[in-house]
């Protein structure tokens, strides 16, 4: 399905195509608590990158975090780039140069109206700040870090994977 986004004030606005809609995602990662997941999470999507379309790209910034490395030393630049409106700080998505086909819109940014998610993934919540409440629903599953199911997976997994126009399944990697 196609998805539509803006950022609050309007400055940037885009559109992309998306098999994976379902917005059931949320990442308690301090980087997506910080910038974009004033509820203690970020919701991220997945959507194909060649179909990404930008109006007002010369407003957008994109933030790259520090992280620090598994033995908690030295810091390195995180791979992801995390765009923002630099008008009003709305977070976009996130692009990483490690899967180029893909785009992470945040579901904060999407207009057009998302399909409710049948169950949910949490994940990093070894990350998750104390006062963060985990509003866990039955069928949800959770976890420290990632979950080895990606997003595509968890579309396939529940029969919720969007065809294109032609009917044929879009199946990514
Ligand atoms: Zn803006």
């Amino acid at each position: 399905m196609q998805l539509r986004g803006s950022c609050h004030c309007g400055a940037v606005r885009f559109r992309v195509e998306s098999a994976h809609p379902y917005p059931f995602m949320r990442c308690y990662c301090s980087i997506c608590r910080k910038t974009a997941g004033a509820g203690g999470f970020a919701i991220n999507l997945s959507a194909d990158c060649r179909t990404l379309r930008i109006a007002g790209k010369k407003h957008i910034a994109v933030y790259r975090a520090l992280m620090p490395d598994a033995a908690g030393g030295r810091r390195t630049r995180s791979a992801g780039r995390r765009h923002f409106c630099q008008r009003c700080g709305s977070p976009l998505w996130l692009w990483d140069p490690n899967w180029p086909d893909l785009v992470h819109p945040h579901a904060s940014a999407i207009d057009t109206k998302l399909p409710q998610p049948p169950e949910h993934t949490h994940i990093m919540l070894g990350s998750k700040a104390n006062w963060v409440e985990v509003h866990r629903q039955r069928r949800d599953q959770l976890f420290r870090q990632y979950p080895r199911e990606s997003i595509a997976q968890w579309h396939r997994r529940l029969g919720l994977e969007k065809s294109d126009e032609r009917g044929r399944t879009t199946l990514r990697k």
